[in-house]
């Protein structure tokens, strides 16, 4: 796609503008791409403009600020490459004029026109694709700008070298949940960031969890009910694929649709209810909104638009090689989420029938539906055995997976359910052996090393001969949760060792790091420091957790991630208190001194920004951002929930008959019982903690939790609390106490209910809750005669800063 000579101008004055986005051209040439069809749809500019884009709201201004030094984004630049599937040639041209230098000007920006095409290549087919016009495009059918109208399709990509900010992205998409967006590639240590400085919808009024955008956006205009899958698995590393996907049409209008597959598979044939249809497998889509999940798609053009109601059924034939030996009788299985084709995190269900070789072990998500079967092959001659296992769904879930090796395996039970680990002999070739140093990983599904481990192991450990105490782990975790967050979702839990050092939690299937088969003293070995050693423990508990929170629960959109591994890990902790009080301290504390950890530029890590930001946090300014801030910000969010109610309901109840269960933990079995299979956002999740809110945490009178959602949950700060000018005034049988609290380290508008405590005969009484809000905050307390010194948040439950 490239530029045009006889599409070349003189442009003056002219403006492209779409909601909160506003780029003008003031002066300089411009050279239009090649028409195809009718259709002119990029434009290379070079001259003087300029862009503004003014995110909406603090939590977007805040992530501006971080990246680019300013809360609005407002850039001179030299050069811009546009990209559009609109009218927008037609909307330029009254302020264009013949150039003088035309051919020059198009050959001498020919080449990079053509280099950065292709990112927008596959979003442009979507629309040009369409068997029927479609509202929006081309200004055929509707002239008037239908930008928020659902049916409309209207994009503008653009890429800009700025004179202060470098090379940066701003694009507008009506198709996309979350239409306007700005960001920057960046790299930093080798490592490659796209920082995303803004992102948000046309409509400001949005809910306070923002909305699924991309692929997720998409997914909910076409719904995969079923995947029925025979997998060819041959070790060491690859494997055939046939999936076949049952999928209802809800919102009609697409004719090319996106699915995520990893690039290290080939789709070799697409079929659609029994016919082959066109594919593009794995386009290179760099610096576009979808690039930021990787270049794992792949496009199918289906014969028509989709129609809405209409049920098809699709087969992917495919294959490649995303297994690889980690050594020691383990397979990695790259390709995760990945190996099948999929619309992102959908609820369904599974039918999957793998065949492999004997001698290996297969575990899949899903209940195992025949003993293994044995099949006789015989090739030219030569006799080959297979083994076939089928494994189906007993619920809708969004994942599904599978793992194998050269496992042996131990078992128990608990409240009702089989647990099997499945363990290898030895470790993979990576493990760390001699004086090696490497990073331990407290969890999970998108862990990040955690810096400063140093291992060292003189012996191998045996993973398989610790199963049986991984099993009992698993089994105390599962009887733990199930008693109180309600009947664990599946009827057997299986556990597999699986090579390095992330470990995820899928329905019924545990994908568990070799460090989680270390027994105490050959942890000592390894050298772990005894917070390592916490941590190193925490991984077990946290994915059984996520078999409640992240399988059966699901969350809605990347703002809401944070509430499934946050509280997984918090149900974790509670476990851990209740064994070690000291240790569940320890690891709260140490997730409060990361928050506070500085970069080489001085920034303190809890800036990278609120837990609603999802993996947007992590950054080329923050690497480890997710990490810090979802899982150690997340965890002290609910922390600091459970506290305030348990002392305003200790507090209220007082003389009347206890409830038998805190309230916490009846709240969270609502989450489950009401978003068993669903989604859920973080408002929701706010929802349910408000509905029985005691009368003493309704900021200004309202039964609302929307106070903690603003500065708790959409703020990043960790403010500090002080006590001035306290009196104690006898009065009729008990002491008056009035002083201030004074709050520094915090914006203005924050919120905090403050426990405040005072001294009774050396022992801390709790006195109430006081709503800290402003920089000083007058309060007044009754308390029993004989109470003396004034303390706040004695059992610190709030994520503050010391002093
Ligand atoms: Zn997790």
């Amino acid at each position: 796609m490239g530029l045009d000579a006889s599409l070349t101008f003189r442009v003056r004055g002219a403006s492209i503008d779409r909601s909160a986005l506003h780029i003008t051209l003031e002066d300089g040439e411009i050279s239009f791409t090649t028409s195809i069809d009718g259709h002119v749809t990029g434009a290379f500019f070079e001259g003087e403009g300029e862009v503004l884009l003014t995110p909406p709201d603090q939590v977007e201004r805040a992530s501006m600020t971080l990246f680019t030094g300013m809360a609005i984004l407002e850039e001179r630049f030299a050069t811009a490459y546009l990209r559009f599937n609109d009218q927008t040639f037609s909307d330029l041209r009254p302020n264009l004029r013949p150039a003088d230098d035309a051919k020059d000007f198009a050959s001498r920006w020919d080449e990079t026109a053509r280099n950065l095409a292709d990112s927008d290549a596959l979003r442009l087919l979507a629309t040009f694709s369409h068997s029927l016009p479609t509202r929006g495009v081309g200004g055929e059918l509707r002239k008037s700008n239908g930008m928020d109208d659902p049916g409309s399709d209207r994009m503008v990509h653009a890429r800009f070298q700025g004179l202060k900010l470098g090379t940066f992205d701003v694009g507008f998409d009506s198709m996309a949940a979350e239409q306007i967006w700005a960001g920057q590639l960046q790299t930093r240590q080798g490592a490659t960031y796209y920082n995303l400085w803004a992102s948000f919808p046309l409509n400001t009024q949005r809910s306070s969890s923002g909305q699924p955008q991309g692929l997720e956006q998409a997914s909910d205009d076409l719904k995969i009910s079923e995947y029925k899958i025979r997998v060819d698995v041959k070790p060491p590393t690859s494997l055939n694929a046939d999936a076949q996907l049952k999928i209802s049409v809800r919102r009609g209008g697409a004719r090319t649709v996106l699915f995520e597959l990893s690039r290290f598979l080939h789709v070799h044939q697409v079929q659609v209810d029994g016919h082959a249809v066109e594919f593009i497998n794995n386009t290179a889509i760099d610096g576009t909104q979808l690039a930021r999940r990787g270049n794992d798609l792949v496009a199918v053009v289906f014969p028509q638009d989709l129609q809405a109601g209409q049920t098809i059924l699709m087969q992917f034939t495919y294959g490649g090689d995303v297994l690889s030996d980690a050594g020691g009788g383990l397979l990695y299985v790259g390709a995760k989420g990945t190996w099948y084709p999929n619309r992102g995190l959908q609820m369904a269900n599974f039918d999957l029938e793998f065949h492999y070789p004997p001698n290996w072990t297969l575990v899949a998500t899903g209940k195992k539906s025949n003993p293994t079967s044995v099949i006789e092959n015989r090739t030219s001659g030569q006799a080959s055995g297979e083994l076939v296992t089928r494994w189906l769904t007993e619920r809708a879930s969004t994942l599904s997976g599978f793992n194998l090796g050269k496992y042996e395996r131990a078992g128990t039970r608990a409240a009702d359910v089989d647990v099997t680990v499945y363990a290898s002999k030895g470790v993979e070739r990576t493990f760390p052996h001699g004086s090696e140093e490497i990073t331990v990983v407290p969890d999970t599904r998108l862990g990040r090393p955690r810096p400063g481990s140093i291992l060292r192991t003189e012996q191998t450990p045996s993973p398989a001969r610790n199963a049986q105490m991984v099993a009992d782990r698993a089994a105390q975790s599962l009887d733990y949760f199930s008693k109180r967050f309600g009947p664990y979702p599946y009827s057997s839990l299986d556990l597999t060792q699986m090579p390095g050092e992330i470990s995820q939690g899928w329905p019924g299937l545990v994908f568990l790091t070799s460090f989680s088969f270390l027994t105490p003293s050959q942890e000592t070995d390894l050298h772990l420091n005894p917070t390592q050693e916490i941590f190193n423990r925490l991984v077990l508990p946290h994915e059984v957790a996520h078999q409640w929170w992240g399988d059966l629960v699901g969350w809605h959109s990347y703002r809401d991630q944070w509430i499934v591994e946050a509280l997984a890990n918090y149900s974790a902790l509670m476990m851990l208190e209740t064994q070690s009080p000291q240790d569940f301290r320890k690891v709260m504390e140490r997730y409060r001194s990361d928050l506070l950890q500085k970069n080489k530029e001085g920034e303190p890590l809890f800036s990278a920004g609120p837990v609603t930001l999802g993996q947007r946090l992590n950054s080329s300014h923050f690497p480890n951002g997710y990490e810090a801030v979802s899982y150690g910000r997340g965890t002290w969010l609910f922390h600091m929930l459970r506290y305030m109610l348990l002392d305003a309901e200790s507090k209220e109840s007082r003389g009347q008959r206890r409830q038998a269960e805190e309230p916490f933990v009846r709240i969270l079995r609502r989450l489950r019982e009401r978003y068993a299979g669903k989604e859920v956002t973080t408002a929701e999740l706010l929802g349910l903690f408000a509905e029985d809110l005691p009368s003493s945490l309704r900021y200004e009178g309202r039964k609302s939790l929307d106070w903690f959602f603003e500065s708790w949950m959409q703020g990043v700060s960790l403010p500090h609390f002080s006590l001035k000018n306290v009196k104690y005034v006898p009065r009729q049988g008990g002491v008056s106490i009035t002083g201030s609290i004074v709050q520094t380290d915090a914006p203005e508008s924050l919120v905090t209910a403050v426990p405040v405590y005072g001294f009774v005969e050396g022992k801390p009484v709790f006195l109430g809750t006081v709503f800290a809000d402003g920089p000083e905050t007058p309060f007044h307390l009754n308390a029993t005669l004989g109470t003396r010194r004034v303390v706040l948040d004695v059992n610190q439950t709030l994520l503050t800063s010391p002093k």
